[in-house]
């Protein structure tokens, strides 16, 4: 399928050349290479269908702390409900904003422990034209390592942060493990992709979500 042509900035037109290079060196040592991406709209239908078992044990579970999901003394204190709306807003997209930069983090941190080159091979950066944050890492890894890279994020912001709101009964750090949930929703769907190579080298695509698996043929 012919993919749309797009300006490329100059770390993506960079990542293009590294990815190239990387390739062809990776085939003339004998590997096939597989591309593994998946669409926007089909990360977004995927991320709702993964998170709903996640809600539903994250719901149940919390329930056990007793804690109402909607608190009357926390609206009560608010005697101006446009107050109260500006206040959610306000936290919302605060936390979001450092949940984003937590989330990116985690993938980049993980990956350099992995990588010959450490930070060096550590890129991050922003698709402006879908809002996206995305962190890239430029040395092929390979299953366990790009694994567990992958999913630092949903285990320390989805899992964690839960497990802290079972703890601590704290409705704020329930609903921030939900989004933080549905955050990692890009990176769930790439994990079932990548479940279907255990024995590849995987290097990320350079310029959008995935990535091509490099496989042995022999
Ligand atoms: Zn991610």
């Amino acid at each position: 399928m012919a993919e749309k042509e797009r300006k490329l900035t100059k770390a993506e037109a960079r990542r293009v050349e590294n990815f190239a290079v990387l390739s062809e060196r990776l085939q003339s040592e004998g590997y096939k290479v597989t591309k593994c991406d998946v669409s926007a709209a089909k990360v977004n239908i995927y991320t709702l269908v993964l998170f709903i078992p996640f809600g539903i044990v994250y719901w149940l579970l919390f329930r056990l702390t007793g804690t109402p999901l909607i608190n009357i003394e926390v609206i009560d204190y608010f005697d101006n409900v446009a107050v109260l709306i500006a206040v959610a807003i306000g936290i919302y997209v605060v936390s979001s904003a450092i949940m984003i930069v937590v989330h990116e983090a985690l993938h980049g941190l993980t990956w350099a422990l992995f990588c010959k080159n450490r930070f060096q091979s550590i890129q991050f950066g922003i698709i402006p034209r879908n809002l996206m944050a995305y962190c890239t890492c430029l040395e092929p890894l390979d299953f366990k390592a790009y694994l567990v890279g992958a999913m630092m994020p949903l285990v320390v912001l989805g899992f964690g942060v839960f497990a802290v709101s079972l703890i601590t009964g704290s409705l704020y750090w329930f609903l921030f493990a939900n989004f933080a949930t549905l955050g990692a929703g890009g990176d769930m769907s790439i994990v079932l992709m990548l479940l279907g190579h255990r024995q590849a080298l995987l290097l990320d695509h350079p310029t959008e979500p995935g990535f091509y698996a490099f496989e042995k043929t022999t």
